[in-house]
């Protein structure tokens, strides 16, 4: 295929655009394949639109040679089967939710665990459908706290989301094996520096949990590296180890006393019809809850932990909600309220989770939004041994925040006891256990083989599909433009007709032609009134990794080629010039 320049759909800019602040941002806008339609969400232009669609292809194609296979759900979506799984609470402010004309609620989706388990539901039954894997290559929406960084954290993004279903844990491993395997051929073929850190599930419960994550400065996430060995682990999976549950028995019998500022349950019902007043009535004591926010857990052994809840509103200040609880007030939640909230307390929505221990043994969780930006997460597959232990000062500020990126003093490498240092990622990929919260919430069971009904075990994977496009280019610009991998690039060759006589226009035209026809897609600037000098100068911002220029060596019979990446050039006689460049 040939794009000729002087027809194509785009209009490069000189300045940076005012309100970016990341070089992909910058840069996708200057070369003009994205526009900003909204906060956190973009329009598509042609060179853009090139480049996603080959992002989709690599994944697609790695997807498929695992045997995965692709669907398509709807994003919007009833809110049904997400109450039914709790995340239509659990997502609170961060999901789109609209009505139709009759009232009834919907949401644009974030992510689509129920409703593919709900399909698996409809048409399958027995362990010899057993394993299937489905993928879906798709429009996602999450009205983000802080959209950044243009496409790196859109409100409407492009996710590949596969969903894996087994019968048993053992063939669990293989599925994921699976995917990882072909994670790391997708982030290979788009040429990304990466590392696969060992990760908490976060929202969606479950326990083996890896993120690829791109190396960047400009990433959101924080993970250690040893400085010897290639050992890389989120932070959250280094500096919260889950400790082993204390056994009740052994808990201390004295309660702590209760200071102002370690409210009980009174005052956080207080807090809460105060700060969240009900037109029905009040907030009490023994409410059956829907978003929780804060999870008391008794240590395992006699007894069953327990689980309160406040609504998830994320103006909650959970300082003034620390602190100790009374066993007796925390029985006044019954355990099939913590049954109700089960699937919360395994999996929380959102950044981190605060914690401690109280004197008398129980310990409380706070609202992991208080340290926004951060992944102290809970994602525990069993209660109770929750993200734990964290101590004020040193693990969150006065002020509630973490500062993640700080490595402890004294933090070595499991593996081989060399120095950890901290570095930043983008975080590209995820790829969790999800076991059977989803399976058992909207009921996927299936016949095994000696005819007993078992709940599905599920895995769950993801791609940024469009988050990848920025961070190539995050980890591969330079001060002129962009530099694509040539699998990605919005053409193979870049070919610049520099010149005003007929002659170049002429050769090049020929040269355009032969090389489609030698199954290299160019960019041809072909463009009569534009100087050779901005004509270069778009072909490095533009980033396709060769760039051919027809011009002054024309009476030599020769064209210059040049290497975007090392800047790199030669000549090569024009005759040959198909041959070396397909
Ligand atoms: P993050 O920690 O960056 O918010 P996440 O953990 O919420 O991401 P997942 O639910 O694991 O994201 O979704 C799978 C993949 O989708 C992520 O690994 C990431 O690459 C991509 N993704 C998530 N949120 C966004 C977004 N707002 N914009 C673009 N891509 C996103
Ligand atoms: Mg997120
Ligand atoms: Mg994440
Ligand atoms: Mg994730």
């Amino acid at each position: 295929m040939v794009t000729r320049m002087s027809s194509l759909f785009v209009r490069t800019l000189r300045d940076d655009p005012a309100d970016a602040e990341v070089p992909s941002h910058k840069l996708l806008v200057r070369a003009g394949y994205i526009r900003r339609a909204a906060p956190g969400i973009y329009s598509w232009l042609p060179l853009g639109y090139t480049v996603l669609r080959n992002v989709e292809r690599v994944v697609r194609e790695e997807m498929n040679a695992i045997g995965a296979q692709e669907v398509h759900f709807p994003a919007l979506l009833p809110k049904e089967p997400y109450e039914a799984s709790n995340r239509w609470a659990e997502y609170g402010d961060n999901i789109f939710r609209l009505k139709d004309r009759k009232d009834a609620d919907y949401l644009l989706a974030p992510t689509h665990e129920e409703v593919f388990t709900l399909m698996v539901k409809d048409l399958y039954s027995s362990y010899k459908d057993l394993p299937v894997w489905l993928y879906q290559i798709q429009t996602k929406y999450r009205d983000e706290p802080r959209p950044r960084a243009g496409i790196l954290r859109g409100r409407e993004f492009v996710m590949k989301d596969s969903y894996s279903f087994d019968v048993c844990d053992d063939d669990f491993l293989k599925s994921y094996q699976a995917h990882r395997d072909a994670y790391i051929k997708i982030f290979d073929r788009l040429g990304l520096d990466y590392v696969i850190v060992s990760a908490l599930s976060g929202a969606m419960g479950g326990s083996a949990s890896e993120e690829f994550l791109a190396t960047s400065e400009t990433g959101e996430d924080t993970y250690v590296r040893c400085t010897s060995c290639d050992y890389a682990a989120n932070v959250e999976a280094v500096h919260v180890p889950v400790p082993d549950p204390l056994p009740y028995d052994d808990a201390p019998a004295a309660h702590a006393e209760v200071t102002p500022d370690t409210p009980t349950i009174d005052t956080l019902v207080d807090h809460l019809n105060e700060r969240f007043p009900r037109d029905d009535r009040p907030w009490h004591a023994s409410d059956t809850l829907k978003n929780v926010i804060v999870t008391v857990v008794h240590p395992e052994g006699s007894r069953e932990p327990l689980a309160i809840g406040v609504p998830g509103d994320r103006e909650v200040d959970l300082k003034r909600l620390g602190g100790v609880l009374e066993p007796d007030e925390v029985e006044a939640f019954t355990e099939a309220d913590f049954a109700a909230n089960q699937s919360l307390a395994k999996g929380y929505i959102g950044p981190g989770v605060l914690g401690s221990e109280n004197a008398s043994g129980i310990r409380y969780l706070l609202d992991p939004r208080v340290v926004d930006g951060t992944r102290w997460v809970t994602g525990a597959d069993k209660p109770g041994s929750h993200v734990i232990d964290l101590v004020a000062g040193r693990d969150f500020t006065a002020d509630g925040t973490i500062e993640a990126a700080e490595v402890r003093a004294g933090d070595v490498c499991p593996n081989c006891g060399s120095a950890l240092e901290a570095a930043r990622g983008i975080e590209m990929g995820h790829i969790f256990q999800l076991g059977r919260k989803y399976a058992d919430a909207l009921g996927l069971q299936v016949l095994d083989e000696n005819g007993k009904l078992v709940t599905v075990t599920m895995g769950s994977y993801g791609v940024g599909v469009s988050r990848a496009v920025a961070a190539i280019i995050e980890n591969s610009h330079d001060d002129s433009g962009i530099i694509w991998p040539r699998e990605i690039a919005p053409a193979h060759v870049h070919l610049v007709a520099a010149g005003k006589d007929d002659a170049v226009f002429a050769a090049a035209d020929e040269l355009a032609g032969d090389l489609e026809a030698a199954g290299t897609t160019v960019l041809y600037d072909d463009r009569r009134k534009v100087s050779p000098g901005v004509k270069f100068a778009d072909a490095e911002l533009i980033g396709i990794p060769t760039i051919v220029v027809v011009g002054r060596g024309l009476a030599d019979g020769v064209v210059e080629v040049k290497d975007r990446r090392s800047g790199e050039r030669v000549n090569v006689p024009l005759a040959d010039a198909v041959a070396h460049l397909s």
